[in-house]
């Protein structure tokens, strides 16, 4: 299989210093491999993304030397794709729909009597599952009406003794890497039942990310660090859709001068500043420690 990865930012901001090193590390690694780099828009977050902000994105990566070998896949002309995989999830009893607000879900989890435990997952809280039917069925709801989320003890349930395993050639926050294998247990007391699909979205993070990556024939994902949690969430949902599971890269993250991890609206950061400033390719090159 020839190697495949890809860089997939979201159209909502500058690309700065972090994701100049994710693009370059994942384009020098399928060079190296005599593989395929591509390109995904990631811009599901239709209240933030904007197409100029996808235009510079292209014209900072072209600025770096990087190049993608297909047109770029862009997420908000799946949203049909992504539909019909939530309508098999649904048709399996494996979502269901939830009304709580962010308030309903830190009440329910302060609530003494409650017995739940509060644990922050990749998502945020973990769903203290008030909204969970007995038994699941009946018709989808739009998305307008709530968010749909993974029943997650039923998944596991429907897949068996198939193990939660992926590998990992770089490494995680811990220094993970190797086999990584994820117990249902953990699944559910630090993942729990994640959003698949959000409101506004009718989709979410983790279950495009599966997607597109099976359609773009992905075979290793490099990404930041701040992603590896999330991971075994996406393994399952290969697990649950009937798609491959890719390797998996982890790469450090860029940090200011002050160890913060670099963000989006680190606007002194963005490519753009340094471009305006004179600096070229070598020097980006230079700064993140990647050789020429
Ligand atoms: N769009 C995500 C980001 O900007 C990256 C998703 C991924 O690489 O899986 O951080
Ligand atoms: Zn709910």
């Amino acid at each position: 299989m020839t190697f495949t990865t890809r860089f997939a930012p979201s159209p909502t901001g500058p690309l700065h210093l972090g994701h100049a090193y994710s693009a370059l590390l994942a384009h020098d690694m399928a060079r190296a491999a005599g593989g395929r780099f591509l390109l995904r828009i990631e811009d599901i977050d239709q209240s933030r993304a904007r197409p100029a902000w996808e235009a510079q994105i292209k014209d900072d990566l072209t600025w770096l030397g990087v190049t993608w070998d297909a047109p770029p896949l862009r997420q908000s002309d799946r949203l049909k794709t992504y539909r019909a995989a939530l309508d098999q999830l649904w048709a399996q009893g494996l979502l269901y729909a939830c009304t709580c607000s962010r308030a309903d879900i830190a009440a329910a989890l302060s609530a003494p009597q409650e017995g739940t435990e509060r644990v922050i997952g990749p998502d945020g809280l973990v769903y203290p599952g008030t909204c969970r039917p007995k038994a699941p069925g009946g018709p989808s709801p739009t998305p307008a009406e709530a968010v749909l989320r993974l029943d997650m003890r039923r998944a596991l349930a429907a897949l068996g003794e198939r193990a939660n395993r992926f590998d990992e050639t770089g490494a995680g926050p811990s220094g993970e890497t190797g086999s990584i294998l994820t117990s249902a247990a953990t699944l559910i007391a630090e993942v729990g039942d994640v959003v698949l699909a959000r409101r506004e979205m009718g989709t979410s993070y983790h279950l495009s990310v599966v997607q597109d990556d099976a359609a773009q024939g992905i075979t290793h994902v490099v990404r930041g660090r701040d992603l590896f949690e999330a991971t075994p969430i996406h393994v399952l949902l290969q697990h649950l859709l009937g798609l491959p599971t890719p390797i998996y890269h982890h790469h450090r993250l860029i940090r200011d001068d002050h160890g913060k991890r670099l963000a989006k609206r680190d606007d002194a950061r963005a490519l753009s500043t340094y471009r305006a400033e004179g600096a070229d390719p070598a020097n980006i090159r230079r700064m993140l420690d990647l050789s020429s």
